[in-house]
């Protein structure tokens, strides 16, 4: 800021002494070149005249331009001292409106002002505190002198002091935590006038940092204690999933190695049976009955224990495909030849459809597909009714479809019916005789080739099992 008072002065005190000697330099240089030049040349009587003219106008002018400088002066002193008071204002407004507290201290360390913030803060007013040492604010006593000593040497050695947090007392007698801003007052020649300060209230965010190290602190305890728990959970699991695969390898062995045992008496009793009915011309109609129904009950054993066997191939991943480019006509008629011969007075229809062409497949085990749905369609539909075959091609699959005149299938069966175990009538009271894999096998054998396999319900009765499998390249 401009400093208006010395400079006017000194400007005043150098015009006390040039005015006088300008006057008399001019005089003396008039005396001495212009007016013996104008009384030699002019006469004495205009000499006359142009002295009184001389000395009647220059004092006048002279005092005229010297008053006209000091008015400037004073006109400049003015608008700078006006500059002064408006900022002056201004920075005592932002003082006594800042919500920080504002105060200031003589080089004694007494309070010399208080501004708003303080009285907020702390609960005084500004003439409770005016004159007070600031060391009360820190509850007095040594440690409030010895902190405060500390402060001011810090302040007067850097200047200044920043982000300095301690805790002061306010009138309730209750601890405020505040950051505080220190500045060393010191006037033009270096002498202290004392210490400026402003202190910010950090109490909240002190409690709040304490309250988020503290749930920090918490969480990362349960983190720790979660990931222990699941650490063992995850141990607990991996010896479980090992034990059960072990009683999977075991379930697995068990099943396969008692399906293959079967099958050796179920051979040599197909043999007894097929000898009985061959050999045996004398046997009565009861004896005869019985031989037929041990045949069918062998024949449901034998396709059990394949579907097992299957099923548990499937399961474990040990299905194998022997997939090559077949014609699908002569699986078909073999198919049914076989069923034909089962089924004595069933009626199978092979719809043909000239142009088929060849799939890439595994024979064996289309025909295995083929033969489970005339199977289902024999034992779900009245005797005496139609199984009939239809085929249909596109550039990318051949479909296969079987379709009988039984009941159907419900609506919310349509897609469970391929599950293992799986069966709409689940009662004790079956009226076919089943164990829910067969279509199981089914899917899973399609699925393997890369096909589709679905159920569709017939407008006029009756269900339609439909199977895709790809066209040989
Ligand atoms: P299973 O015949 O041994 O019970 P499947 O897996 O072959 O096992 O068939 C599952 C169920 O699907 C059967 O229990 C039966 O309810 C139903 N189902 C299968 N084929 C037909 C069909 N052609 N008509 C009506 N229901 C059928």
């Amino acid at each position: 800021m401009k400093q208006p008072y010395p400079n006017f002065l000194q400007r005043v005190l150098r015009l006390r002494w040039v005015l006088p000697l300008a006057f008399f330099g001019i005089a003396v240089l008039y005396q001495i070149v212009f007016a013996r030049w104008v009384l030699y040349t002019f006469g004495n009587q205009l000499h006359f005249i142009v002295e009184i003219l001389f000395f009647g106008t220059a004092g006048p002018l002279i005092t005229f331009l010297a008053l006209t400088r000091i008015i400037r002066w004073l006109e400049e002193k003015e608008q700078v001292e006006k500059l002064a008071r408006a900022s002056e204002r201004r920075l005592v407004s932002i003082t006594s409106a800042s919500a920080d507290a504002i105060i200031s201290l003589d080089p004694s360390g007494r309070i010399e002002s208080w501004n708003r913030g303080a009285e907020l803060l702390f609960g005084y007013s500004e003439s409770d505190m005016r004159g007070r040492p600031f060391t009360e604010l820190f509850g007095g006593g040594e440690a409030a002198e010895v902190e405060f000593r500390w402060l001011t040497e810090n302040i007067h050695q850097v200047g200044f002091l920043r982000g300095h947090e301690t805790t002061c007392l306010n009138a309730m007698g209750n601890e405020v935590t505040v950051d505080l801003t220190a500045t060393h007052l010191v006037d033009e020649d270096g002498k202290s006038l004392g210490v400026s300060m402003i202190l910010r209230d950090i109490t909240e965010r002190r409690r709040r940092e304490e309250e988020i190290r503290r749930l920090n602190t918490n969480l990362n305890e349960q983190v720790a204690e979660r990931t222990r728990e699941l650490a063992e959970k995850v141990e607990e699991l991996r010896l479980a999933n090992a034990e059960l695969q072990k009683l999977d390898r075991m379930r697995t062995e068990f099943v396969s190695l008692v399906s293959h045992q079967l099958r050796a008496p179920l051979t040599n009793m197909y043999g007894a049976v097929e000898h009985i009915t061959a050999n045996c011309d004398t046997m009565n109609t009861t004896c005869s009955r019985m031989v037929v129904i041990m045949d069918q009950q062998l024949e449901r054993l034998d396709r059990l224990v394949r579907d097992v066997l299957n099923t548990v191939r499937i399961d474990s991943g040990e299905l194998v495909l022997q997939s090559e480019p077949i014609s699908v006509p002569p699986i078909m008629a073999q198919v049914v030849d076989q069923m034909r011969a089962r089924t004595a007075g069933r009626s199978i229809y092979i719809s043909d459809k000239p142009g088929l062409p060849m799939v890439f497949a595994d024979r064996d085990r289309v025909a295995e597909v083929l033969a489970n749905l005339l199977d289902n369609a024999d034992k779900y539909s009245p005797p005496h009714t139609e199984i009939t075959i239809e085929t249909s091609a596109d550039d990318d699959e051949v479909t296969l479809s079987v379709c009988d005149a039984g009941p159907g299938l419900p609506a919310s069966a349509l897609e469970r019916i391929f599950d293992k175990f799986y069966r709409v009538d689940g009662s004790d009271s079956q009226t076919a005789y089943g164990y829910g894999l067969g279509l199981y096998i089914c899917r899973c054998l399609v699925e393997a080739h890369g096909g589709r396999i679905w159920a569709e319900n017939l407008r006029g009765g009756g269900a339609i099992f439909s199977f895709t499998l790809p066209v040989a390249r």
